[in-house]
């Protein structure tokens, strides 16, 4: 296995480049578009724009990200 730096959680979404340009519609500048209200991305899955499968898949690898931190602590 690659030993790769950890990612941050909010460095996540730039992986996901599809998300860059509905996250601007988000209310808060550090949404992580899980369960924030007014979410740019979680409206644009929901408009057809954003895949869902690529959305799920996000919120999986945000749930690891967000574990991993919790062990690096
Ligand atoms: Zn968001």
């Amino acid at each position: 296995m690659v030993d790769n730096p950890p990612i941050k959680r909010e460095d996540l979404s730039r992986l996901f480049i599809e998300f860059a340009g509905p996250a601007e519609e988000c209310r808060f500048l550090d949404c992580l578009h899980s369960g924030e209200v007014d979410c740019g991305v979680k409206d644009a899955v929901k408009d057809g724009l954003v895949l869902n499968s690529r959305y799920q898949n996000y919120l999986t690898i945000l749930e690891e990200v967000i574990e991993r931190e919790r062990c690096y602590r």
